[in-house]
């Protein structure tokens, strides 16, 4: 397999990336490096099979002889976390929209399969437990730029699935939910990173709100065998996948875990949304995702425990003490 990775040098495109070289596959990356970091491929550089360009998604030369070398593309680039969203909406929409453009028009002239990355966020503020892909999405008013993201991956969702029932070609699309693991880093605001680098340090952990929110995490390691086993089926074309972990915690509960698991005597501190965010930010309370249809396509399940998960980004951060948070 000859596989484009679109965001590679991210935490979760990172990961995906040796996952597939594992598995014998020869891989390209792209990544203009604005959120990637050259570090979490630095140990792939040497190998024969892999190659990266720095570009991007828009620099149609680059992407055309990248996708022109290729039968799989699995799309990844995109404009990442709440807070970055927050403060550079131009930045999100453009990003999201333009650049699945790009990927779905280059893969159209080769043929490519393509894989996109969506999100949970596309179900916005919808209120059943868990989320079926086939429900029905409410977002919140458009004066509110947290839910661009929301509508930006809708649209790449809609221009996926446009392109495989227009022009037949192959498109899949999973959404992520809160996926977590070494080399997430919290400069755009995720959870897991900030908390443990905060226990770390000694500092106080930043509960937003009242800490009652709830999330379902799930391990990179689990989350990219989900998207290398849609990537080697052969009927997942034109379907959408939740791709989630199933253990429940609220934040509260979490913050107590990072602590345990770091044996750290920092405080916990709450903190209003209205100063972590912006005033008027919406969260979400609760966010399950339904696992059945990618569990019955290709008998995935996650088998990561959160505990073992916070355990491998405490050691990350051990090992590598200067990774900016
Ligand atoms: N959160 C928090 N403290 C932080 C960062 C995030 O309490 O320092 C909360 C955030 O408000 C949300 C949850 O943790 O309720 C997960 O946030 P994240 O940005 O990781 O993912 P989201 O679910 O918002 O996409």
């Amino acid at each position: 397999m000859n596989c484009l990775i679109t965001g590679g040098a991210g935490f979760i495109g990172s990961h995906l990336a040796e996952l597939f070289l594992a598995r014998g596959a020869r891989v390209s990356v792209i990544d203009n490096l604005s959120t990637g970091r050259v570090a979490n491929i630095a140990h792939l550089l040497d190998n024969p099979n892999f190659h990266f360009a720095r570009a991007d998604i828009t620099d149609e030369v680059v992407l055309d002889r990248l996708a022109s070398q290729c039968d799989l593309i699995v799309h990844l680039a995109a404009a990442v976390g709440v807070k970055l969203i927050v403060e550079h909406p131009v930045h999100t929409i453009e990003t999201n929209v333009m650049g699945t453009e790009a990927v779905l028009k280059a893969a159209l002239r080769y043929r490519c399969r393509v894989l996109i990355a969506s999100t949970s966020e596309v179900y916005g503020k919808g209120s059943r437990i868990p989320f079926r892909e086939d429900d029905d999405v409410l977002l919140g008013a458009t004066r509110h730029s947290r839910w661009a993201y929301a509508a930006s991956k809708m649209v790449d969702e809609f221009l996926g699935l446009a392109y495989q029932r227009e022009y037949d070609l192959p498109v899949t699309l999973f959404r992520l939910f809160n996926t977590v693991g070494p080399r997430q880093t919290g400069r755009y605001g995720m959870v897991i990173p900030r908390l443990v680098k905060q226990a770390l340090r000694n500092e106080p952990l930043t509960v937003y709100g009242d800490g009652t929110q709830r999330r379902c995490f799930c391990d990179v390691r689990d989350a990219i065998r989900a998207i290398a086993g849609l990537a080697e089926h052969p009927e997942v074309s034109g379907q959408v996948f939740n791709i989630g972990g199933t253990e429940e915690t609220t934040i509260q509960g979490l913050a107590e875990r990072v602590l345990a698991i770091t044996a750290s005597s920092a405080r916990i501190i709450h903190i209003p949304y209205s100063e972590a965010y912006a005033p008027g930010f919406e969260d979400m309370l609760r966010r399950v995702p339904d696992i059945t249809r990618v569990g019955a396509l290709i008998g995935w399940s996650p088998s990561i425990t959160l505990d073992e998960t916070l355990a491998s980004v405490r050691d990350h951060f051990r090992s590598s003490p200067d990774v900016d948070v």
